[in-house]
C-alpha cells in the first residue's frame, strides 16, 4: 500500500467509509444538545475531557444557563465552578463567556455559520468550528480528534499529527458527503475496536486494507 497512486488511495478510502457505515449505521456525534449554542459549548468542554464527562455536566449547566445572552453575561467564578468536572474549568469559562459575548453583541445571539467567524470567536478552534458547521448547518466540515488523527495514520491515509494538516489532506482523499460523518465512525471505531495502544486487529473489518493491521 506504500506505492498507491492517488486514484487507488480514494478508493480504499471510498472501501473504508463502506465498511465502516455498514459496521456502524448509527454513527452520530455523542455530545447532548438541543441547540447549535449548546453544542459550541458542549464542544469546548469536550477538549481534553470525554464526551461522557461532558454529557453527565451539560444537563444540569444548559437548566442553569438557558440562552447564549445568560453564558456571556455569567460570573466566571461560578461558571468555572460549574463546568469543574470537565477539566481546565477557568480556560473554559473564560472562552464560553467570550464566544457566548460575541455571539449575542455582534451576531444578534445566532451562531455564525461560516469557518472564518466561527474561529474569530474567542476559545473556538477549527475542531469545534468543525464540529458545529456539520452537525448544525449541514456543511461539509471534518473533525480531526485524537481518533481521527491517530486511526487516519494507521490506515496510512496521512503521515501527520498535526490536525489542520491532516483535515486538508483527508479532503482530498474522503468525498465531501462522507466528512461529517466519517468522524464520528472513526470515533466508534476507535472505542470499539482499533483501540489506542491494543487495535483489535483480528476482530476490525478493515484488517485487509489497513497498513498497520497486525495479524
Ligand atoms: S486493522 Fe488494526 S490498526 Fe488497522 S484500523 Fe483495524 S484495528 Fe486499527
Amino acid at each position: 500500500m506504500m506505492t498507491e497512486s492517488q486514484t487507488q488511495v480514494k478508493e480504499r478510502a471510498r472501501e473504508v467509509v463502506s465498511r465502516l457505515k455498514l459496521e456502524y449505521p448509527d454513527s452520530a456525534c455523542s455530545l447532548t444538545y438541543s441547540t447549535s449554542h449548546e453544542l459550541l459549548v458542549a464542544t469546548i468542554l469536550s477538549a481534553q475531557c470525554t464526551d461522557a464527562r461532558v454529557n453527565q455536566t451539560t444537563p444540569g449547566l444548559f437548566e442553569k444557563y438557558k440562552t447564549p445572552h445568560e453564558f456571556a453575561y455569567a460570573d466566571l467564578a461560578a461558571l468555572s465552578q460549574d463546568i469543574h468536572s470537565c477539566g481546565y474549568h477557568n480556560q473554559k469559562a473564560r472562552s464560553i463567556i467570550g464566544a457566548s459575548l460575541r455571539i449575542v453583541e455582534d451576531y444578534q445571539g445566532n451562531i455564525p455559520d461560516s469557518l472564518t467567524e466561527l474561529v474569530s470567536l474567542p476559545g473556538v478552534g477549527r475542531k469545534t468550528a468543525n464540529c458545529v458547521l456539520g452537525e448544525c448547518f449541514g456543511k461539509p466540515a471534518m473533525v480531526i480528534d485524537t481518533h481521527m488523527v491517530r486511526i487516519m495514520n494507521l490506515l496510512g491515509f496521512t503521515t501527520s499529527r498535526k490536525p489542520d494538516q491532516i483535515e486538508r489532506e483527508l479532503m482530498k482523499i474522503f468525498d465531501r458527503p462522507d466528512w461529517v460523518v466519517l468522524t464520528h465512525m472513526i470515533i466508534d471505531h476507535g472505542r470499539a475496536v482499533c483501540i489506542a495502544r491494543r487495535p483489535q486487529c483480528g476482530n476490525c473489518v478493515l484488517a485487509d486494507i489497513c497498513p498497520s493491521a497486525a495479524l
